[in-house]
């Protein structure tokens, strides 16, 4: 836990982005509004909730005692807060300016990043069989990066070669988690935060991730298929347990 004092209305620091293991923070409102169906909103200044997007999932978070679902809010950028209906009197008490407590539940938090991670280690090795990123989801239960072969990779229609390619993906993240390769982020001279996994990856991302790649549990990399022209691979991961 760490406590922060300073407060600008109206601005917000995203500590997701800066502490993957920042569970809890004592910041304040920084702005409210309302929904189009009336429903109150908080921001708070020291941002700790990573809101659905890029493929990942929404942190489950607490501000006070009220359980929040946070949303990137499009006209401000801010990441808004908004209580799930089951919390009461939800948020009403709290106004612009007030001291609040907020946390996230760790678990979710862990899973997420590790999947997240997972997910730029196979791409990682995806790219290096010369296929190009189309898209990619993040999602417990259903993660998997999508991908396009060069246009002379016709032999991915045999069955064969598509389980050798299998193969290669897995001993390249294999090779990658036994070497622990560091997960990093930086800003590149437009500003865009970059994520690199060692020197076998970088790409711009928004999301939260491990340190490095000895965090990683379990991962498991499906067979590759062929799907309307685009190739799909689905995986596995989990975060090893903290002490
Ligand atoms: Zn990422």
């Amino acid at each position: 836990m760490v406590q922060l004092n300073e407060c600008r209305t109206g601005s917000q620091d995203a500590l997701y982005l800066e502490d993957t293991y920042l569970t809890d923070v004592h910041t304040s409102v920084t702005a409210t509004g309302r929904d189009e169906t009336g429903g109150k909103w908080l921001a708070v200044r020291h941002n700790l909730f990573h809101p659905q997007g890029g493929g990942q999932p929404a942190d489950r978070g607490w501000l006070a005692d009220c359980e929040i679902v946070p949303v990137r809010d499009a006209a401000t950028g801010l990441v808004v807060l908004h209580p799930i209906e089951s919390s009461g009197t939800g948020l009403d008490d709290l106004s612009e300016g007030d001291p609040v407590h907020a946390r996230i539940d760790p678990g979710p938090r862990l899973l997420h990043a590790a999947l997240h991670t997972a997910g730029h280690l196979v791409e990682a090795a995806c790219r290096a069989e010369g296929w190009t990123l189309a898209g990619s989801n993040h999602f417990p239960g259903q993660s998997r990066i999508e991908l396009t072969p060069p246009a002379t990779g016709a032999q991915l229609a045999d069955a064969g070669e598509r389980e050798k390619a299998a193969d290669r993906l897995r001993a390249f993240v294999r090779a990658a988690i036994a070497e622990d390769l560091p997960v990093t982020a930086d800003h590149d001279g437009d500003g865009h935060r970059v994520v690199r996994i060692g020197d076998v990856h970088a790409a711009p991302c928004g999301g939260t991730h491990v340190r490095s790649l000895a965090d990683l549990l379990q991962v498991t990399v499906s067979a590759v298929k062929l799907k309307k022209g685009r190739i799909r691979v689905s995986y596995t991961a989990a975060h090893r347990p903290l002490r």
